[in-house]
C-alpha cells in the first residue's frame, strides 16, 4: 500500500472487517472460499492509523491492536521510516489505543512481545479496567515490560499533538470484564472523525445522534447487515445495517460502515444491498481509505 498523506492530519483505515478478519477461519462460504484461494481479497480487522505529518517523523497511532497488525504495520512503513537502533526494522508506532478487549482489538499486542518487536515502553491508551484485566494476566506477562499503559477516561481528550486530540466516549457493547468499550473522536486541525467499530445498539447510547451530527465523517459498527448471516444462531448484539441508516436519517450522509462480518453482503462490489447503502447517501470503508483532519 502506498499512501499519499496530502494533508497534515490524517486518519487511514487499515482494516474494515469485523474481528475474525476475511477469509475467517473455518469458513467455507463462497466469500471466504475466494479470499483463501486469492490473499489479494483478504481483508484485515478493523483498524485506523492516525497520523501527523506537521510532526519530524511523523506521528503514527493505530486505534486498535488486530490479529492483522504485522501487515497493517507494514502498510504503514513509508510513513514510520526505519528502527532508529535497528535500520532493518521498522520503527514502532508512537501509541496504540485500544476500542476494548474483544480478540480482533487486542489480538495484536503479542506482536510487541519478546518474541517479535520486542517493544519498549510503547504507550497503549485504555481504560483502566482493560489494562488491568490485561495486566493480571499470566499469559500476557512477558509483555508487561514493552507497554507503557495509559488511562482513558470516558469524555477525557488525549492532546497528541496541537490541534489534536482523541476523546475516548463509553459505549454500550458485550463486556465480559466489566473494562467497558470506547468509540473515539478523532478532531484533527479542520476536521473531526468518530470512530464506533462496535457498539450493541444505537437505542442504548443515548449521545449517538449527537455525536454523529458532530462528526464530520463517522465509521460506524456495520457487522451485519441482516439476521439471514446468522446462521441460524441468536441474534448478535450489533446494530443492523439497514437500522444504523435508518436511525441516523439525513445524518447517515456521514456514515461509513466498517467492522464488516465476512458474512455481510455489502461487501460485495455489485451487490443490491451495497446499492442500498450508497442510496442513503452513507459508504462502505475500504483498507487504504484516507481522510484528511
Ligand atoms: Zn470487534
Ligand atoms: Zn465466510
Ligand atoms: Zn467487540
Amino acid at each position: 500500500m502506498t499512501i499519499d498523506l496530502s494533508t497534515d492530519v490524517s486518519v487511514i483505515v487499515l482494516g474494515v472487517m469485523q474481528d475474525g478478519g476475511l477469509p475467517h477461519a473455518g469458513c467455507r462460504c463462497p466469500r471466504c472460499v475466494e479470499a483463501f484461494a486469492h490473499p489479494e481479497r483478504a481483508g484485515r480487522a478493523a483498524c485506523l492509523a492516525l497520523i501527523d505529518a506537521r510532526m519530524e517523523p511523523a506521528g503514527v497511532w493505530l486505534i486498535d491492536a488486530t490479529p492483522d497488525i504485522r501487515w497493517q504495520l507494514g502498510d504503514l512503513a513509508g510513513v514510520l521510516g526505519p528502527h532508529p537502533q535497528r535500520p532493518q526494522r521498522l520503527r514502532h508506532p508512537d501509541g496504540i489505543f485500544l476500542t476494548h478487549g474483544h480478540f480482533g482489538h487486542i489480538g495484536g499486542l503479542p506482536q510487541f512481545g519478546p518474541e517479535v518487536m520486542a517493544a519498549n515502553g510503547l504507550p497503549v491508551y485504555a481504560s483502566p479496567a482493560l489494562s488491568a484485566v490485561i495486566g493480571e494476566s499470566a499469559i500476557w506477562r512477558p509483555l508487561a515490560g514493552g507497554l507503557a499503559w495509559r488511562d482513558l477516561f470516558p469524555d477525557r481528550p488525549v492532546e497528541l499533538a496541537t490541534g489534536l486530540t482523541v476523546t475516548p466516549l463509553a459505549v454500550p457493547h458485550r463486556d465480559e470484564w466489566g473494562a467497558g468499550t470506547f468509540a473515539f473522536q478523532i478532531k484533527g486541525p479542520s476536521r473531526s472523525l468518530l470512530y464506533v467499530p462496535d457498539i450493541d445498539r444505537w437505542e442504548e447510547w443515548p449521545a449517538a445522534r449527537a455525536a454523529v451530527a458532530a462528526a464530520d465523517v463517522a465509521l460506524v459498527d456495520a457487522t451485519f447487515f441482516s439476521t439471514a448471516e446468522l446462521g441460524g444462531r441468536p441474534p448478535v448484539a450489533h446494530p443492523l445495517v439497514p437500522d444504523t441508516l435508518a436511525y441516523f436519517g439525513m445524518d447517515a450522509a456521514r456514515l461509513v460502515l466498517t467492522h464488516l462480518n465476512h458474512t455481510n453482503p455489502v461487501l460485495d462490489g455489485h451487490s443490491p444491498e451495497r446499492a442500498m447503502v450508497y442510496r442513503s447517501g452513507a459508504a462502505v470503508a475500504w483498507q487504504g481509505q484516507v481522510f484528511g483532519l
